[in-house]
């Protein structure tokens, strides 16, 4: 595999860009090494900047489900282009766009859509705030809901593949507010609420945490957070920007049959343009400007092009009956493999899965929590990075990231991969 041209434009890149790069995990801080720099992509496929063809496990950290440049959702942007890109007034397509999302996901009568997951995590936050008139939150250590200054309390993801999870810049006046759990602990969550009785105005959690590595949640976690929500009058939100129309069509509400009360979505819903949302019911919803006194605006929320790739995308994802059966399948079918090609080899590893999102951790103790997913040994994944990639396989520079499986793999493509691991495996 040749990398030559990525170091020439890692070097003019870091000299105008802080660190070369515009969002702290595409840089291979974690790994070593020189971010990859992506010419174009297609289906499965990445090529970079020096000819080679890489199968993507990261699909844009989430959003790809059907694949690179998928057909109707570049049609339909291209079309929209022609027309104009942003008018900072209403067109009907973000009332069509919608209308599908409300009747895909349970629980909601209305959405309104902003630029990113941030933006979405941050607005229910304040909605919540404001709707129950209570200032404290609960997240959970490991859980990643975007930069805003309310979440940089012990994130995942980047946050916590840099070790610096509270992050300068963020106040003690903002961090009080911050009351941190451990994912899947809920007794952690209960001495919290007791000890701030009255003062908690919701729980923001990842149904399936997806920001320090794969974790499912265990023993009727999700259950348990609603009903202490619902004994002490607290707000739950599940932020879905990874689960979102990828677990199943109504996310992974549908899928554990347990409902919150405001929703965020993110990059799936802008069909890989920058788009989030957050949703609920009326009731809710209903305390946003301009009907209400909670302040969200902005100037490009719901812009064409972003509405058009969204509609065009969730538009295939609601009509193919089998799409997240399919998605499954080819992600159990790589987690199997994998594990018999490390066991094989005696590699120590635990994979966890949920539907097309897994994580390959190198230790053998359950990963159930964000203590957990740190004990993973570095260094083997660190060599099993860059072994992967000279193979041709891309997975995330971090082992606090989560793959993510597209439709646009095909079962070659798995057998590649795993045979990848298998090589790879042998050298570590
Ligand atoms: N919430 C979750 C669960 C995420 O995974 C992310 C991004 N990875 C965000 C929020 C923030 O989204 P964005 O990067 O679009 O701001």
């Amino acid at each position: 595999m040749l990398y030559q041209r990525r170091s020439a434009l890692f070097s003019e890149a870091e000299k105008v860009i802080p660190g070369g790069v515009n969002s702290p995990v595409r840089a291979f801080k974690g790994v070593g090494g020189t971010p990859i720099f992506v010419k174009e992509a297609k289906g499965a496929y990445l090529y970079d900047e020096d000819g080679n063809r890489l199968i993507d496990y990261i699909n844009s950290w989430g959003p790809m489900i059907l694949g690179h440049a998928y057909k109707p959702v570049v049609d339909a942007v291209v079309e929209k282009a022609k027309k104009g890109t942003s008018f900072g007034m209403p067109t009907e397509i973000e009332t069509k766009i919608a209308q599908l999302a409300v009747s895909m996901v349970p629980n909601i009568d209305k959405i309104r859509f902003v630029n990113s997951g941030t933006e979405a995590c941050m607005s229910a936050v304040r909605l919540a705030r404001g709707y129950s008139g209570k200032e404290k939150i609960i997240k959970f250590a490991g859980c990643y809901h975007g930069h805003s200054d309310s979440f940089l309390i012990q994130a995942g993801s980047g946050a916590s593949t840099f070790g610096t999870p509270n992050s300068p810049g963020v106040t003690q006046g903002t961090a009080k507010d911050t009351l941190l759990a451990q994912y899947n602990d809920i007794e952690s969550v209960k001495n919290l609420i007791d000890a701030n009785k009255g003062e908690i105005a919701c729980i923001i959690v990842e149904p399936v945490a997806g920001n320090m590595g794969c974790i499912p949640p265990q023993n009727n976690f999700l259950q348990k957070l609603r009903d202490l929500c619902d004994a002490h009058d607290i707000l739950l939100v599940f932020d879905e920007v990874m689960t979102g129309f990828r677990l199943a069509k109504g996310g992974a509400q549908e899928l554990y049959g347990v409902y919150a009360d405001i929703l965020c979505f993110g990059k799936v819903i802008g069909g890989g343009l920058p788009v989030g949302a957050f949703a609920a019911k009326s009731e809710i919803m209903d305390h946003l400007a301009p009907v209400g006194p909670v302040y969200q605006a902005g100037t490009l929320s719901g812009n064409p092009l972003a509405m058009a790739a969204g509609l065009a995308m969730l538009t295939s994802l609601n009509s193919d009956v089998d799409i997240f059966k399919r998605l499954a399948d080819k992600t159990e079918y790589l987690h199997q493999g994998i594990h018999k090609v490390l066991l094989d080899n005696k590699i120590v590893h635990t994979i966890n899965r949920v539907g097309s999102m897994i994580s390959v951790h190198f230790h053998s103790d359950p990963v159930t929590d964000f203590d957990s997913a740190a004990n993973g040994n570095n260094e083997t994944f660190k060599k099993f990075f860059h072994g992967m990639l000279d193979a041709g396989v891309y997975i995330a520079p971090s082992a606090f990231e989560t793959w993510f499986i597209t439709d646009a793999l095909n079962y070659e493509d798995l057998d590649f991969t795993i045979n990848a691991v298998n090589q790879v495996a042998k050298t570590l």
